[in-house]
């Protein structure tokens, strides 16, 4: 073999040996290039990950509390812990604004965060999902004042209905990112299912204490009012008055003109006497067709029995028509007073006097007022 091409036969190499460098080379910035790609994809899936524990606790945490109203406070600690936000508050939509329910910043500013909350009720048709706040909406003097340099709105959807909304704040310029937006709207959906679950959950307890008919409260109700009249007037005090009324000759009403006609005398006798009391007073359905009217705090036993005397003349007075036949009802009142019932009396005790004076109305001729009376 000549020199000449011995020579050419290395360069040869030379050059093949360079090629395969550069593939190699090629092939690692590859591989790192897959690296730090696998490795942001890392850090973004624990992200997530991270986050969607967070709200699976949250939901668990704020869905042991069923009270609806205790709820807000709650959940607001929360945010503010899980989100490191320097405020956060919550409204919920009335019909004509923002009404706060609660709030991390200091009492005396609330009347004003109830005003911002006013103009993020204008954006409402925008809220449909978490809304990062434009640097122009934060120049107001409120926001300026506390050094607010970030704020996102995030609503409280439901059933394409604006149950709320969260606003929350921070001092650090674009704390809130776009990249935040999907994980908010995520912890939006678990606190909304958490109020949603606590209103239900306190509509079952109203309903338990409801009297289905009349819509008034019922006995289980009764007992427990009237349990807190007496604790009341036995530890601060606090007169009352507890009167128990029964419609007179009701049976007669249902033999001759059936039981429907039964029941709507009986709602309109039971709105009659919830139009006719004071707020803060409470009527119950006691039992079928009798009544309890508990009096509280009240004054000269005087004006309670002409009260009653009032209720009483009214239903009298009432005429409901029913297949085209004008029906009246009477009723008789037994009442008891605090005074007369002692410190000691217990809520048997009060149903009892109270219904000693019934009977006597009822004895002594119906459609009266009869007050029960120490012997
Ligand atoms: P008194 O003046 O002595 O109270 O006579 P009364 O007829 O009202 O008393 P009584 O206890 O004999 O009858 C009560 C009636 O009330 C009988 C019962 O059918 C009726 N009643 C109780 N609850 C209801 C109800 O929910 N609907 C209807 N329609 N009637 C009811
Ligand atoms: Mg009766
Ligand atoms: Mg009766």
């Amino acid at each position: 073999m000549s020199l000449k091409q011995e020579n050419c036969i290395q360069e040869h190499s030379c050059e093949k040996i360079k090629d395969i460098q550069r593939e190699i080379d090629s092939y690692q910035h590859c591989v790192e290039r897959s690296l730090q790609e696998a490795s942001t994809l890392n850090v973004k899936y624990e992200k997530t990950v991270n986050e969607l524990s967070t709200i699976i606790n949250i939901f668990e945490y704020i869905n042991l509390v069923t009270d609806y109203k205790n709820l807000f406070p709650i959940i607001n600690d929360m945010l503010l812990g899980v989100l490191g936000t320097s405020t956060s508050s919550i409204f919920t939509t009335e019909e004509d604004g923002f009404e706060i329910e609660t709030s991390s910043i200091p009492r005396q500013q609330v009347k004003r965060m109830s005003e911002r909350a006013n103009i993020l009720f204008e954006m409402r048709d925008q809220l449909l999902d978490t809304y990062i706040l434009t640097e122009d909406i934060l120049q107001d003097k409120f926001s300026i004042e506390r050094g607010i340099k970030s704020a996102v709105v995030v609503p409280l959807n439901s059933k394409k209905k604006l149950m709320g909304i969260i606003y929350l704040e921070h001092t650090v310029e674009n704390y809130f990112k776009v990249d935040d937006i999907k994980y908010l709207n995520t912890l939006a959906v678990a606190i909304r299912l958490s109020l949603e679950n606590a209103q239900l959950y306190a509509k079952l307890e109203e309903m338990a204490l409801r009297d289905g008919l009349t819509g008034l409260y019922n006995r289980i109700y009764f007992n427990k009012e009237m349990q807190n009249c007496l604790d009341n007037h036995q530890k601060f005090g606090l007169p009352f008055v507890l009167s128990i009324m029964d419609i007179d000759h009701f049976k007669k009403v249902n033999d001759e003109h059936g039981h429907l006609c039964g029941d709507l005398i009986l709602k309109e006798v039971a709105q009659l006497i919830k139009a006719s009391i004071r707020k803060g007073d409470v009527v119950c359905r006691y039992g079928g067709e009798e009544f309890a009217i508990m009096f509280k705090n009240t004054g000269e036993l005087k004006s309670v029995i002409q009260r009653v005397e009032d209720i009483r003349f009214e239903i009298e007075q009432k005429v409901t028509m029913y297949s085209n036949k004008p029906i009246s009802v009477t009723c008789s009142f037994g009442l008891v007073s605090s005074s007369a019932l002692g410190k000691e009396a217990s809520l048997e005790d009060a149903v009892r006097c109270a219904d000693d004076a019934l009977y006597e109305a009822k004895r002594t001729g119906r459609n009266k007022v009869c007050l029960y009376k120490i012997e």
